[in-house]
């Protein structure tokens, strides 16, 4: 008997959520957003809890409970990246055995007010510790522990995105790992993607500048580039990003008022109130909103 071929690309969407603290209608909407993009495109969905960094007790179950709540639902198990720590120290060691790493004793404050290059962003990594002598990192590290940075090299990388185009950044030496002995968020996420044959990411568009180091992070690993869907964010009455601080803009708080967070999300992409599932056959990326959702919390 013929059997047609089994593919062995996995191609997956995810949603990535820290758990530090309750998930807000902006979360939310984001969430829904990644879901719809993957479910339309024939892709696995994935559920990655991205708990390196600012973990609040019982966040992690809240937030789930909510998506589920909202008719989000995942394929496989749930992946938290502190269970992938294995996987982040191989890649800081190949980019080291690369010679693409060097060690970085510079605290927050030295960076903000060291001259930056004229060609950096602001911010942006001014190369302070790139070509330490070896006696000079002895001496450094006798006063705090060095983070590791990646060995960047001035450049630009250019990604696709499904709903902004084409978009160049600027590489900057991005830190892989903290001075506390933790991968950092840009290495994990590329990290993390790959290895579990993540190809499109879906996510607020305040990371979109982020994602040209992290494409090029991918390609020094060896890893395919993914396709990206950076959405608009929800934003405050002032014009900020939409945050708990707000009021009410939790899927409970937003019950608590007699609201339906889910009618409030799809009327706001211009979609009817239907659930999740219900909405795969009329979800259409080309006609997403692509400016901000402005939201003002109910009393
Ligand atoms: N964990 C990140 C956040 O909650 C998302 C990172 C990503 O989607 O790449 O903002």
């Amino acid at each position: 008997m013929n059997l047609p071929p089994v593919s062995t690309t996995s191609t997956a969407g995810r949603y990535a959520p820290s758990p530090s603290g309750d998930l807000h209608l902006g979360n939310l909407r984001t969430a829904l957003l990644a879901w719809l993009f993957a479910r339309t495109s024939g892709r696995a969905f994935l559920m990655r809890v991205e708990d390196l960094d600012r973990v609040r007790d019982g966040a992690e179950q809240r937030q789930l409970d909510d998506l589920r709540r909202l008719g989000i639902d995942w394929d496989g198990p749930l992946i938290r990246q502190s269970e992938q720590l294995a996987h982040h120290d191989d890649a800081i060691r190949t980019l080291t055995e690369q010679g693409r790493t060097f060690e970085c004793f510079c605290t927050r404050r030295e960076i903000l007010e060291a001259p930056s290059a004229p060609h950096l962003p602001p911010g942006a990594y001014p190369g302070t510790c790139r070509e330490l002598t070896a006696d000079q990192r002895a001496e450094r590290a006798r006063q705090r522990p060095p983070a590791v940075r990646l060995r960047a090299g001035a450049g630009e990388w250019t990604i696709h995105d499904l709903l902004h185009g084409d978009f160049t950044g600027g590489l900057d030496d991005v830190v892989l790992r903290r001075n506390d002995g933790v991968p950092a968020y840009n290495l994990a996420v590329v990290v993390d993607d790959a290895a579990q044959g993540v190809d499109q990411v879906v996510r607020g568009d305040d990371l979109l500048t982020s994602a040209p180091r992290q494409a090029h992070l991918a390609h020094l690993l060896g890893h395919p580039q993914p396709v990206y869907a950076h959405v608009p964010l929800v934003l405050n009455v002032q014009g900020r990003r939409l945050a708990k601080r707000d009021g009410a803009v939790t899927l409970r708080e937003l019950h608590e008022r007699g609201h339906d967070p889910l009618a409030l999300i799809t009327q706001s992409l211009g979609l009817p109130a239907l659930s999740p599932a219900d909405l795969l056959e009329r979800f259409d990326p080309s006609s997403l909103p692509r400016t901000p959702w402005v939201f003002t919390p109910p009393a």
